[in-house]
């Protein structure tokens, strides 16, 4: 396959749905060979037949589990850490069960896999990517988010020390920061146009992301196009955090 990622070998986090789904589909199709990380075989599989995708079924929650088979997958010149969880919870009583949940995958999960990814790539002297799909929740105090804000803040960050540490290495870090994305679920909990309306009203471009705005931006950033950008986050919010 050519395209403007022929010949890079990438691996998706939380690929079996969703965001991360509609993004192999797009690496592959500008060229990349894929490696898709998820937790449901059965996503899996009919992704990789849709695609030609490798895959590898793995719940980021047992995390030495996911290192030990994203280490035997390697080499990777990038990596796409999608996966991301929520959990729902008003701040006065938010569980810190929940709270470390939402972290562990979230932030803590990113930086491992890259710690794993980045490692063999200094290692063999190679330059390469990394994207962390983070949120306009990383900038904003949402009700209810207190685990997902903060998650989202700390990859954030996360995505700075990694530039600032993996720059002089020749591998590029930056965060990908989508609004309201009508995945599959998305649509559903959105479609109400009285909860819909508002949260549309502060859109300058007045509708949500497709999981296809998000795929586009993310192979951009994993292309040679972007070879200067580094430790920036890149809202893909139609104007939401401008208005
Ligand atoms: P999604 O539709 O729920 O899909 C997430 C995928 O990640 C699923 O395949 C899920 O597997 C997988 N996953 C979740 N936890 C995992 C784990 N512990 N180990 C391995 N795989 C795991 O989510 P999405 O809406 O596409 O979101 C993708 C990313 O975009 C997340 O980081 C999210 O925070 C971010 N984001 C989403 C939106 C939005 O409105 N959708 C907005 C801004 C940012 P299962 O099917 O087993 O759950």
């Amino acid at each position: 396959m050519t395209g403007r990622l022929s010949g890079h070998r990438v691996l998706v986090t939380g690929a079996g749905k969703g965001i991360g789904r509609e993004t192999v589909r797009r690496l592959v199709a500008d060229g990349a060979r894929v490696t898709a990380l998820s937790r449901q075989p059965d996503d899996l599989a009919s992704l990789a037949e849709e695609t030609g995708c490798d895959i590898i079924a793995v719940d980021l929650a047992r995390l030495d589990d996911a290192v030990a088979a994203v280490t035997a997958a390697l080499p990777f010149d990038a990596l796409v850490n999608n996966a991301g969880i929520t959990s729902l919870e008003p701040v006065l009583t938010a569980s810190m069960a929940n709270f470390n949940a939402v972290m562990a995958i979230n932030a803590a999960a990113p930086l491992r896999l890259a710690q794993v990814v980045a490692g063999d790539l200094v290692r063999r002297g190679k330059g390469g990517v990394i994207v962390n799909v983070s949120s306009t929740a990383a900038s904003v105090g949402l009700p209810d988010h207190a685990a997902y804000c903060a998650s989202k803040a700390a990859l954030d960050a996360i995505t700075r020390v990694l530039a600032v540490e993996l720059g002089p290495h020749g591998i590029r870090s930056v965060s990908v920061n989508p609004t309201v994305t009508l995945t599959p679920m998305g649509q559903l909990a959105w479609s109400d146009p009285a909860k819909s309306g508002p949260m549309l009203g502060r859109i300058p471009l007045g509708r949500f992301c497709d999981p296809g705005d998000v795929a586009g931006v993310i192979s951009f950033l994993l292309s040679d196009d972007a070879a200067m950008l580094n430790g920036v986050s890149i809202n893909v919010d139609g104007g939401l955090l401008v208005n």
